[in-house]
């Protein structure tokens, strides 16, 4: 039987939310891939364990994660009760709705009737009453954004989840859904997106528009899918999620492309004394809104990487790198 490391909470930064009473850990663990039916459970296990073990008390996951879609979510719910079930309030669990999930016009979008049903079902499947923060997965056109918060309000309400998160809004909605959710007293504090070293478009407004609404940020890929690390300077390992015929974003010819630029940064890392991953994820938390970094890993050494980069939060080269 499982039982948590007595040290967990020594390494570890939480940081808060916006101005909510949430904190999270700097470093939080993802379960897009390497967590689906077709990845070992053992696997699955060691990662969760080591991340807890190592004061990561996040777990995201959305309802289509796997592959199969949905398995991700019976997986640490398999997990959790088996091994974790004594830690479920040290726990912060995420998940999402509205990306494609079952066929139909409810099956994925910002309706009221998707947004409740996907819950039900990501529920069921975690075997929890609730999530801690449940997340619109990304914005709908085709739907008014008010029933999108009236749904999100209800969710809240009826205990389904403690607090509400929005992922994929440019700054103008993200800021629209804010007055909305506010006039209906939900607890809303978060949103998730994709920054990293290659991709700092929420550096022109998201950021900006977040700290003036008093919300967190937590950002998705920081690693780049893996190109910020040493993963890929020696080519394309068989078992790396370039090489995964079901990975969706990630090829081996986005790998080819940044290599001239991923050896300069390892370059820097190495003068850094620090790993690359490491300090992809202390350059994305350098950003004061962003509450917490959102990891995937496939192994446990790659956890063990990255928590390094709690070690290099401040550093001169980052700081002068930053302010030019
Ligand atoms: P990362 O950028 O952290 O990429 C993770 C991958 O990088 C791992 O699977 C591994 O690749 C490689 N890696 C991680 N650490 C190291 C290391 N120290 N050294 C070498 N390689 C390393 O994040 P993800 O793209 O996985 O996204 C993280 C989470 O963000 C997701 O699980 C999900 O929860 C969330 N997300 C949310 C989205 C949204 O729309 N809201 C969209 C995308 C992600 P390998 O498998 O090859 O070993």
């Amino acid at each position: 039987m499982y039982e948590a490391n007595s040290q967990r909470y020594e390494q570890m930064q939480y940081r808060p939310v916006g101005n909510s009473g949430l904190h999270l850990p700097a470093i939080s663990l993802g379960l897009w891939h390497n967590f689906g039916s077709v990845d070992p459970l053992s696997n699955q296990k060691a990662l969760l364990e080591y991340a807890f073990d190592h004061g990561i008390t996040h777990f995201d996951l959305a309802n289509n994660y796997g592959p199969v879609p949905g398995s991700a979510e019976s997986n640490f719910g398999h997990v959790l009760h088996e091994e974790l079930a004594a830690y479920r309030d040290e726990m912060i669990i995420s998940t999402k709705a509205g990306y494609l999930m079952w066929p139909g016009p409810y099956g994925e979008w910002g309706s009221r009737k998707h947004l409740i049903a996907s819950l039900d079902q990501s529920l069921k499947r975690l075997g929890l009453d609730y999530v801690d923060i449940f997340y619109h997965h990304r914005p709908d056109d085709n739907t008014p954004l008010v029933e999108t918060a009236e749904a999100l309000a209800q969710i809240v309400r009826s205990g389904k989840a403690l607090y509400i998160g929005i992922s994929n809004y440019k700054p103008e909605a993200t800021v629209k859904m804010s007055a909305l959710l506010h006039d209906l007293h939900v607890p809303f504090i978060i949103q998730q997106q994709r920054y990293n070293m290659f991709n700092r478009e929420p550096e022109t407004g998201l950021f900006q528009a977040l700290a003036d609404e008093h919300l967190g940020a937590i950002t998705f890929s920081p690693l780049a899918q893996g190109l910020l690390s040493d993963r890929y300077l020696n080519g394309i390992p068989k078992d790396s999620r370039a090489a995964r015929p079901s990975s969706p974003f990630l090829h081996e010819d986005k790998v080819e492309a940044t290599l001239s630029t991923v050896k300069k940064l390892n370059a820097l890392a190495q003068n850094r004394g620090q790993s690359l991953a490491a300090m992809a994820l202390a350059w994305n938390l350098r950003q004061p809104v962003v509450a917490s970094v959102l990891v995937g890993a496939s192994r446990t050494s790659q956890l063990a990487d990255n928590l390094e980069a709690l070690k290099h939060r401040k550093h001169p080269i980052t700081d002068r790198l930053e302010n030019q």
